[in-house]
């Protein structure tokens, strides 16, 4: 056996032994001693009893050691700002925005919701939660107004935290009027909105709601803000992400169990030693920038870069696409983490640029969020000559599922898979509708996960227990494991393969949506008769969403310019209630939706049409002259 092997083993045949263990990793108020507690499957409490606080493991316990290291560095090359905090410099910092939430009225379990732009206060925002024992929840800067106003009516947050604008490739996007909609539109209303000034954009400014940052800060300069110590179970943050109906799902976190599975996965995943470097280039409005752009790095005591802008771009806002090489030797990366989609778009680039700058400080690059296809992992591995490490996971996990544990043994990777089972985690594949366990190589079925799920992993979805367990665990006859919604195989090695989802979520650039949301969207739009939207395979986003529309009136089927007006409507639609990423890449209008004779819409048969595909048995077709329709536009 391996040593990985035998780590892995024991890490689920001894549970309490293994995470006791890493719970060294971390500081406490009360150290654990309880482990976990399992008395009611399948929720799973982590160090009950125990006491913390994410935000003292992630600054002031370093502060002794590595105050004047660099925590948080900063570069901007939509504005060309370039700035490090140490970790003294980060602890001022958080404390002055912890004494304005305070100021504001937020509390211990009060919500926090943070929209915004790639940019340190947003940092110091969820840091300054986690010190006071708020609950923040970031919701993505792209989304628009729609998106966000449903996230404000679940959340109910006290205080929404945001700025006057984002920007993407030299193009402002304003904020403000956006989060106005967005809380005209929702049901609930929030006590204060906290607005930085990046003086991009001109905000009005509504009375007696509205406060500036900058003043309540320079009032809080010099406060001294205790940790609230928290209880392991108590939640740390919610962000939500998207199913299969259009209600998005808050994932809920706790903060003891996440604090150990954070500090175990800087170690034996991504082997990042303090001091050192890490560069993600996701955002915070994704897991990815809760657990490897904010938490993980600095509770390792690592700095961090946090990134606003394209890879294609110079500080000094000239395409530039060897930016992320050039901050890869000037801060000495050890660790870098981006995704496929982003790599791609670089491939694009001249291959001389990964040869310009001294890259010896990098030990490795992790690649997340879509599947990793092989010559974009190959063309990497060859540009960098580190290695390139794939990993599997999702919002719910928190961390990996499935890699390779770079810190505990250098395990060969192999293109197309991720990996294998991390440690703490029982992944099984079985049978779509048997729900018998696969054993054999190579056999196709659903990636599970058995309960106790890992410490880090989602607790419930907040405020929906029942809904927890009915999405997740209820999926298999007669099991309760908890369902990726992925399909998979695993080889005769182990090393495991993800082909896609089983449900009706598509992956655009390494983001999550929701087919359903964005069909929601558009047949709100009076031209729509009925919608459906699929994913569809592109060579520079993994998928893209294309909308199939039936429309009311037939002229948009006849008539080129009124089915590009309403195409353009529907665009346009999309684009101002969910967000630019969610806008269909095409729109087509047809006569009649394939669908079931029990009146059910064939998704997965238009997506295989839509992909030159065989889109499988028809036999409960009710019209094949609508997939044949579909075949002809695609
Ligand atoms: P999200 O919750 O937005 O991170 O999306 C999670 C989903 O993205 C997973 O359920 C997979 O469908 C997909 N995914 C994430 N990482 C990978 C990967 N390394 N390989 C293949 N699919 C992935």
């Amino acid at each position: 056996m391996s040593a990985y092997d035998e780590f892995q083993r024991r890490s689920v045949e001894a549970p309490e032994d293994f995470w006791a263990e890493q719970a060294k990793l971390i500081d406490w108020q009360t150290p654990p001693t309880r482990i976990l507690d399992t008395s009611r499957p399948p929720f799973v409490d982590w160090f009950p009893g125990a006491t913390i606080n994410l935000c003292h493991n992630a600054i002031d316990r370093h502060l002794p050691a590595r105050g004047r290291q660099a925590a948080l560095i900063f570069v901007s090359t939509e504005t060309g700002v370039e700035r490090s905090y140490s970790f003294d410099e980060l602890h001022a910092e958080v404390q002055r925005t912890a004494a304005v939430l305070q100021a504001l009225g937020v509390g211990k379990g009060d919500r926090v919701l943070i929209y915004m732009p790639m940019i340190p206060e947003a940092a110091f925002t969820m840091l300054a939660c986690a010190r006071i024992g708020a609950i923040h929840c970031v919701v993505f800067g792209g989304f628009a107004s729609g998106s966000l106003a449903s996230r404000i009516d679940d959340a109910t947050p006290k205080l929404i935290v945001s700025a006057d604008a984002g920007s993407r490739g030299g193009k402002v996007l304003a904020y403000k009027p956006l989060l106005d909609e967005a809380i005209r539109l929702a049901r609930h209303e929030p006590d204060a909105v906290l607005l930085f000034d990046r003086q991009l954009a001109a905000m009005d400014l509504t009375d007696g709601r509205d406060h500036l940052a900058a003043p309540l800060l320079e009032r809080h300069r010099d406060a001294r803000v205790p940790c609230t110590w928290l209880e392991s179970t108590e939640i740390s943050y919610t962000i939500y992400t998207s199913g299969t109906t259009g209600k998005p799902k808050g994932v809920q976190r706790d903060t003891g169990g996440y604090a150990v599975a954070l500090a175990a996965s800087m170690k034996h995943i991504f082997d990042g030693r303090a001091g050192e470097t890490y560069f993600s280039t996701s955002d915070i409005g994704w897991v990815v920038g809760h657990s490897y752009i904010v938490y993980g790095p600095l509770i390792a005591g690592m700095a961090s870069i946090m990134y606003e802008g394209l890879p294609t771009q110079g500080l000094d806002q000239q395409p530039d696409g060897g930016i992320w090489w050039q901050l890869v030797e000037k801060y000495k990366v050890s660790v870098m983490f981006s995704a496929p989609t982003a790599i791609r778009v670089l491939k694009k680039q001249d291959p001389a640029l990964l040869k310009k700058y001294d890259l010896s400080s990098l030990r490795a690059l992790f690649l997340a969020g879509e599947p990793l296809d092989e010559p974009t992992a190959r063309w990497i591995a060859d540009g960098l000559g580190v290695p390139i490490i794939d990993n599997y996971w999702q919002t719910e996990s928190g961390w990996p599922i499935i890699t390779i544990a770079n810190g505990v043994e250098k395990k060969p990777s192999k293109f197309g898979s991720p990996g294998v089972p991390m440690y703490g985690y029982k992944v099984r594949i079985l049978h779509e509708s048997t729900g018998e366990e696969l054993t054999r190589p190579n056999e196709k079925g659903v990636v599970v996960v058995e309960g106790p799920t890992p410490p880090g992993f989602m607790q419930t979805i907040w405020k929906d227990d029942r809904r927890f367990v009915d999405t997740y665990w209820k999926t298999v006859p007669g099991k309760m494991v908890y369902s990726t919604f992925d399909w998979g195989i695993r080889d005769e090695d182990g090393y495991f393969y993800i082909l896609g989802r089983t449900d009706d979520v598509i992956n655009v650039a390494g983001h999550r949506l929701g087919t359903r949301e964005i069909e929601e969207c558009i047949s709100g739009h009076a031209g729509v008769a009925e919608v459906a939207v699929v994913g569809v395979a592109d060579s520079l986003k993994g998928q893209v969403a294309m909308a199939f529309v039936v429309p009311k009136d037939g002229a948009a089927l006849a008539d080129d310019g009124a089915a590009r007006q309403l195409e353009g409507e529907v665009m346009k639609r999309v684009a101002d209630e969910l967000g630019a990423l969610a806008r269909p890449a095409r729109v087509r209008f047809v006569s009649a939706l394939p669908k079931t004779r029990s009146g059910k819409l064939l998704r997965r048969a238009i997506q295989a049409v839509c992909e030159q595909r065989d889109p499988g048995d028809l036999t409960t077709m009710d019209d094949p002259a609508a997939l044949e329709q579909i075949r002809q536009l695609s």
